[in-house]
């Protein structure tokens, strides 16, 4: 079991307006095996959250940890924290010019596992999973993320997601833009991982709609980058029928 832990989190952006605080001391444990849902209104700091364990450049943490079994996260490289279990697509550049889906999985399944795979059962592994997500075939031989749907870019990433056997993936909107067929396989495809591998599943989404495919274990509500509530998941099917509207109104603490 592999335990990610996230304490008392301040992180701060730079804008042409100088330094804003985005996230007010978020704390935060989860576990391999464990989903969590990070929900909350638009601009309340949850992919700022994701973009800070990726190790966005663009993102000062002024105080607080993350560590992964006890190492410090905030220390390593994006590779490392690659290399570490950790999985966030974002890390990955949007698009990348004559580099094929396929390579572009070999590559970074060596990079992880620091061996490249045996290309037999690689071969195989990439032909199940892709038919796992009803990828075509031809897929793997487009150039990533060139002109990709919204859709594709969805099922690459949880392609990657099944690929990459990580310990921990941080999943930002991956419910958005996609319909309902899309959502269904996509959610099928993070609890096949789930099943297969005893992921630990940090979900961040505005809407509860993805969390009736992915049964969240706890659910954490954000705003104005803190969390203001936790719970199971019937915080999640109150917060569908009620909205954000109770935390948005006076009296929600901020620094
Ligand atoms: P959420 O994902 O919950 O919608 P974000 O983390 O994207 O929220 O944004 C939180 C706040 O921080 C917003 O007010 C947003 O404008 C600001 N912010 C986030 N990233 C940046 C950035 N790179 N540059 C400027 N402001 C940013
Ligand atoms: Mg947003
Ligand atoms: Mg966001």
């Amino acid at each position: 079991m592999s335990v990610l832990e996230i304490r008392d989190l301040h992180v701060t952006v730079e804008t042409e307006n100088g330094t804003t605080p985005i996230l007010n001391g978020v704390t935060l444990t989860m576990r391999t095996g464990e989903t969590h849902a990070i929900m909350g209104p638009n601009g309340s700091g949850k992919s700022t959250l994701a973009y800070t364990i990726a190790g966005h450049p663009k993102y000062t943490v002024t105080s607080g940890s993350i560590t992964l079994d006890g190492e410090d996260v905030l220390e390593m490289s994006v590779d490392e924290r690659a290399r570490a279990g950790l999985f966030l697509a974002m890390q990955y550049p949007v698009e990348i010019p004559g580099v094929t889906v396929t390579n572009f999985l070999r590559t970074a399944k060596t990079a992880i596992d620091g061996e490249a795979p045996a290309i037999r059962s690689w071969t195989k592994d990439v032909k199940g999973a892709m038919e796992n997500l009803r990828m075509d075939a031809k897929f793997a031989s487009r150039n990533v993320n060139e002109g990709f749907s919204g859709g594709e870019k969805k099922r690459h990433e949880i392609l990657q997601l099944e690929l990459l056997k990580p310990k921990i993936a941080v999943l930002d909107e991956t419910d958005s833009g996609l319909d309902v067929d899309a959502l269904k396989i996509v959610s099928e495809g993070v609890n096949r991982a789930k099943e297969q591998t005893d992921l630990g599943v940090l979900l961040i989404t505005h809407y509860t709609r993805i969390l009736r495919y992915i049964r969240p274990d706890y659910v954490h509500v954000v705003v104005k980058g803190r969390i203001v509530e936790e719970g199971g998941p019937e915080l999640a099917d109150r917060l569908e029928e009620e909205g954000y509207d109770r935390f948005l109104e006076a009296g929600t603490p901020i620094d």
